[in-house]
Order: structure tokens, then C-alpha cells, then sequence
């Protein structure tokens, strides 16, 4: 507690003594697949241990000074053992100790701190990569045409966060104790350098951006589907392997060369038209059921 007390000290205007100050740690992020299909390289959590530090907690959303309670004095990379990512690596985490002062002001959050009820939290980052998991090409400036969450040679797809840039917030987010209640829990809020007031139009272009991915992923299958009706010699893995390297106009082409062939096999009174796929759909939901 010495040297955490001399940590801590750095941080604050008069020297605290042990008993005026909370204690406590937090996952503040790892290196597993999150919910958006992304994760951090090692490297990057390497790096991330040193920006985190002096970072103050924003509790309640609310950036003012007034929320700033908790802070973080120390953090260190650890890995779990036993324990794998999503994708078969050792999984490792990035833990924070953090302080807050003893005082009236605070003392609800350290009940609430005490008894678990807050146990998530998410971060505030920026990295400035984010590639492809399956080519290495940047995802952001839509180099690959991979898919995020599809898998390729048995690999999954997604996108890898690396070489962070700086380490702006982490936040609790007050969930009820019965729920995850044991689970120390993290969700990684990320953002590639843009701060408010771009957050908005960048979310409004990820979720472009996720649209013309999933656009893309449905042309695919098609494209698939209309080369086994075609009857073109191919295997689907192959033609599934090939049209992963294509672009949305040369899956275009082929999907209507192999549309063409098709219906040129069949009697006339059978032939049906293609429906083009639209932003909404989703791969899964077109079955290769030929
Ligand atoms: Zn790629």
C-alpha cells in the first residue's frame, strides 16, 4: 500500500494517507473479440498500460469536473491462464488500480463500487490501425473485401486494433447486481482519434459502411448461389474463396455471367428473374439450398 500511497500522491494537490482514499482495480479492456467484431493486439495493450494512467473516470456520462472521482494510478498487463481469445491466442488483459477520495461526495459510488453493482466499464481510446485479421490491409479505408465475423480457411474475420494513440476515458456503466452479478465485465468504447462533435457523422459512416459490407457479403452469396446453378465446374469453396477477392462490381459481372449460364439451362417458362440484394439484407439469411 506504500508505494500505491506514493502512486496516488502524484495525483493529488495535498498527500492523502491510506485511509482517505478507495482502493479498488478494473478490466479496463483485453485482447478478445468484442461485440463489434474487433480487438486489440497485444502491443496495443502494451501500450494502452502506460496511456491509461492519470485517466479519470466519467461517471454518469457526464464529462464534468464534478464527475472525475476516480483515477487511475497504476496499470499492468496480465495474462489469464487457461483462458483463450476467441481466436485460440492467450487471452490478456489490461487491469487498472484506481483511487477515489473518501468523502460524502463520494460516498455512493464506493457502496455501489463495494457491493459490485458497478462493474462494467468502457474505454475511451484511439488507434491509428485497424486492419484486416485475414490480409492485414486496413479495414477503415475499405482495402479488403473480407467480411467482419465471416470466416476464411477456418479463420475468423475481424478487425484488429493496434498502435494506440491515446487514452482519453473509461466510464462506469451502473448495471443491476443480479445481473452479471460475479462477472467482472468489460465493453470497450473505442474511437480512431474523432472526438465529439464528429462522433456522430463517424458512427453515421460506420453504419454506412457496415451496410455496404453487408451488402457486399449478400452479392457474394448470390454470386456463389447462381455459380452452382450454373453448373460451372467449380466447388462452392472455391467459388466462395474466389469471390472473397472481388469487388462489388466484378461480383456484379459474375453473378449475372453465372445467372446467364444458368438460365440458358433451363426450359423456357422456368427461367425467373434474380432480385438484386438490398443494404438490409443479411448472408446468413440466403441459404445455398441448391
Ligand atoms: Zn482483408
Amino acid at each position: 500500500m506504500n508505494n500505491d500511497m506514493e502512486l496516488i500522491n502524484k495525483y493529488s494537490r495535498r498527500q492523502l494517507n491510506e485511509d482517505e482514499v478507495y482502493t479498488f482495480s478494473v478490466v479496463l479492456c483485453d485482447n478478445d473479440i468484442d461485440r463489434d467484431i474487433e480487438h486489440f493486439d497485444d502491443a496495443a495493450l502494451d501500450k494502452l498500460k502506460e496511456l491509461f494512467v492519470g485517466v479519470s473516470a466519467v461517471y454518469d456520462h457526464e464529462p464534468s469536473a464534478k464527475n472525475q472521482v476516480a483515477r487511475i494510478y497504476s496499470c499492468s498487463c496480465e495474462d489469464v491462464p487457461g483462458r483463450k481469445t476467441a481466436y485460440r491466442t492467450q487471452y490478456r488483459r489490461l487491469v487498472g488500480k484506481a483511487y477515489v477520495p473518501i468523502c460524502d461526495a463520494t460516498k455512493d459510488m464506493i457502496d455501489m463500487l463495494d457491493s459490485g453493482i458497478m462493474k462494467e466499464v468502457s474505454v475511451g481510446c484511439a488507434v491509428s490501425k485497424c486492419t484486416c485479421s485475414i490480409c492485414g490491409k486496413d479495414m477503415r479505408l475499405s482495402e479488403c473485401s473480407h467480411v467482419k465475423g465471416r470466416h476464411y480457411g477456418g479463420k475468423i474475420c475481424c478487425c484488429v486494433l493496434s498502435d494506440p494513440t491515446d487514452a482519453y476515458e473509461w466510464s462506469f456503466t451502473a448495471v443491476p447486481s443480479q445481473r452479471n452479478a460475479g462477472v467482472t465485465k468489460s465493453s470497450v468504447k473505442k474511437s480512431f482519434g474523432e472526438t465529439e462533435p464528429f462522433s456522430e457523422y463517424i458512427s453515421e459512416l460506420r453504419k454506412e459502411a457496415e451496410e455496404g459490407m453487408r451488402y457486399k457479403a449478400a452479392l457474394q452469396a448470390e454470386t456463389v448461389k447462381a455459380g452452382i446453378s450454373a453448373q460451372a465446374g467449380i466447388r462452392s469453396e472455391l467459388l466462395e474463396k474466389m469471390t472473397s477477392l472481388l469487388s462489388v462490381e466484378e461480383l456484379t459481372e459474375l453473378r449475372d455471367a453465372f445467372t446467364k449460364k444458368a438460365q440458358a439451362r433451363l426450359p423456357i417458362g422456368m427461367q425467373s428473374r434474380k432480385r438484386e440484394p438490398s443494404p438490409g439484407d443479411k448472408a446468413s439469411l440466403i441459404g445455398f439450398d441448391i
